[in-house]
């Protein structure tokens, strides 16, 4: 390979969605020289497509306070979440909610000037009473506004852009500090080296490894399988979010925000089933809850439809002015994708894979963390993670609606800040040596050829329908067993893969072929992760193992890429100020 170009900053920031760009303001406010390296142009990062809101105590509605955010954060992670991460994510998050509006997030208001909050699933007043409304929207396009304003936010804090590269691994050097990354120019297909004082990964989630989704193609689990491949575990792994209300056979989301303003589901004979399943929250019981409601519903003939594979979101009855003013975009999805007007008809909708709860493992700094058998785990020096990529652990097991975006505010403000810190400590460059750029090297020059096995697209397509069938909503040791075998299978077919059109198309077929490679490696986390744990908790529901197993269970899943190795790590129970949330039964 010829001599790669290369560039210098103090910071490099992979990934502009809301956790990269949050984390690159922090940065770029701070007088460092910030790059961040997106694949698609920044404001076409996933963030963009969430919809109902940001979760914050403000109180706008009704009385709210953040210990009972944290309370219901907890009960929503099913106690796998960690309750210092926790507590620090719910009390930060009016100030951060509060500061995006000033940056100019044009949220929703109420007559007298203060941000609307609507109720969103799992959310409660008082340690588990009434409903709450505390999901803060900006009408049912939150990630549209914050990306674009922390966009030009970035603009005018002269944050330096790399749009549409490609980065191909993390640069790391012996001692294991991060010493920036391999990336690829997607138009010509260049490769560069970018050196960093310290990296930041926002690659976002994964759930494009699953056939319906309500995941962009971008959503390929870059970053996770990059920190796989430098030796670093992943995760929780097991714990992906089935949201409950995608369009059904296309897997498009429609938002909570949609039950949260008084829609509700319905089965084939117009029963409103979920006051069986959540006598209490009913249609609002957490994501996990309302899913496998809606699964056991249509296994159990109370399908809709022609194949009866489907349940019903009947909005109407909130009457044409709502609708239009506070869900305008899901109308038009459902309209345009279910040609459906939810003025006129019910949504036809099925669970759809949405979100990765597991990711690089953190603390609450966003510096990478990972266990040393000598003592407490230690942080890879220069190395953070944020936002969806990222297991802080604030989810657990179980996300609630509206806590992804405030995740990624409150974590990509915070691993600013430290990286600022470190910078104060590490303030020339560490030498990088070439072995150190081979490996991603490597990679990208052994997809300059042609394979002659299936192709790129046809395994991917195979990849997707097996996690489905073999890791989706309801999982047990048989299925899981054979999924490992059927993936580990594909891996073996990838080493020979045909590329799509190599003369006319052949730097995007080569990442499409390096996106596939990063699919299998987090594919193989997930699925490995599920087939060893025992038990069903939040998401992770066992046909084999119904119940949840504290004794055994009540710890965080790592595993590594070499060997298909597991370990695992105690949940941090203790808060920073406040008591423990004991675990107890979860009930809605
Ligand atoms: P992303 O926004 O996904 O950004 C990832 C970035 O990494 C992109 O810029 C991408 O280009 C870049 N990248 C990835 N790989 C590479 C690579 N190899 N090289 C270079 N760049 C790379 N959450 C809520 O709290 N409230 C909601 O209402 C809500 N609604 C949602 C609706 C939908 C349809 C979906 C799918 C999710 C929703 N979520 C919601 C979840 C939330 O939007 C996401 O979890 C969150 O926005 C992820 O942000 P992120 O910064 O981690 O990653």
């Amino acid at each position: 390979m010829k001599t790669i170009a290369r560039r210098r900053f103090d910071c490099l920031v992979i990934g502009a969605g809301g956790g990269g760009l949050r984390a690159a303001l922090q940065l770029a406010q701070g007088e460092a020289n910030v790059a961040v390296v997106s694949k698609v142009f920044p404001t076409r990062s996933h963030t963009v497509a969430a919809q109902g809101g940001i979760n914050a105590a403000l109180g706008n509605m009704q009385a709210d306070n953040w210990h009972w955010h944290m309370y219901d954060t907890v009960k929503g992670s099913d106690y796998l979440g960690d309750q210092d991460a926790i507590e620090y994510m719910c009390r930060a998050a009016a100030n951060r909610v509060i500061e995006l509006e000033h940056y100019g997030v044009p949220f929703t208001r109420l007559e007298n000037g203060r941000i609307y909050q609507r109720a969103f699933g799992g959310q409660s007043q008082n340690f588990g009473g009434e409903q709450a409304m505390r999901t803060c929207p900006a009408a049912d396009r939150t990630g549209h506004a914050m990306l674009h304003t922390l966009y030009q936010q970035n603009l005018k804090a002269r944050t330096h852009f790399f749009d549409e590269f490609f980065v191909v691994d993390l640069l790391l050097d012996p001692d294991g500090y991060a010493l920036g990354a391999l990336v690829v120019e997607i138009e010509t297909g260049e490769p560069m080296i970018i050196e960093a004082k310290t990296t930041l990964i926002a690659t976002g989630g994964a759930s494009r490894m699953y056939r319906t989704t309500t995941n962009a193609m971008i959503n390929t689990g870059d970053g996770m399988a990059m920190a796989l491949r430098a030796g670093i575990p992943l995760q929780d792994m097991e714990f992906v979010q089935f949201h409950p209300t995608g369009i059904a056979g296309i897997g498009i989301l429609i938002s909570e925000g949609v039950r949260g303003e008084g829609g509700y589901l319905i089965n084939s004979a117009g029963e409103r089933f979920m006051e069986r399943y959540a006598p209490n929250a009913k249609d609002l019981a957490s994501r996990d809850v309302v899913s496998r409601a809606i699964y056991e519903e249509v296994h159990a003939g109370h399908g809709c439809g022609p194949k009866k594979d489907h349940v019903l979101l009947k909005v109407d009855h909130l009457g044409e002015d709502v609708i239009k003013k506070r869900l305008p975009g899901i109308r038009e999805l459902a309209v345009r994708f279910a040609h459906a007007d939810p003025i006129e008809k019910p949504i036809p909708v099925y669970p759809t894979a949405h979100y990765s709860m597991g990711g690089i493992p953190t603390n609450r700094f966003g510096q990478v963390v990972v266990p040393v058998h000598t003592g407490p785990e230690e942080a890879i020096p220069g190395l953070y993670a944020v936002g969806e990529c990222a297991c802080v652990s604030v989810h657990g097991a179980n996300r609630l609606g509206g806590n992804s975006l405030l995740d990624i505010i409150v974590f990509g403000r915070a691993a600013g800040n430290h990286m600022l810190e470190f910078l104060k400590e590490n303030r020339y460059h560490r030498p990088l040596a070439q072995d150190a750029v081979d490996r991603g090297a490597a990679r990208l020059t052994r997809w300059d050829r042609q394979g002659d096995g299936e192709s790129v697209d046809r395994l991917c397509d195979e990849l997707r329908l097996t996690m489905e069938e073999h890791c989706g909503v309801f999982r047990n040791q048989e299925k899981l067993d054979e999924g490992i075998k059927k993936v580990r299978e594909l891996e073996k077919h990838l080493q020979h893969a045909t590329l799509r059109d190599h003369s006319k198309i052949f730097n995007t077929a080569r990442i499409e072929a390096l996106e596939l490679e990063n699919m299998m490696d987090v594919a193989l986390a997930t699925i490995h992760s599920a087939a060893a744990r025992h038990e069903s908790r939040g998401a992770h529901s066992r046909l084999d193992y119904p119940h949840r197993d504290d004794r055994n269970w009540l710890r965080h899943t790592l595993y590594s890429r070499e060997g298909h190795k597991l370990d695992y790590k105690p949940v941090r129970l203790k808060p920073l100020t406040v008591d423990t949330f004991p675990p107890k039964a979860r009930v809605y």
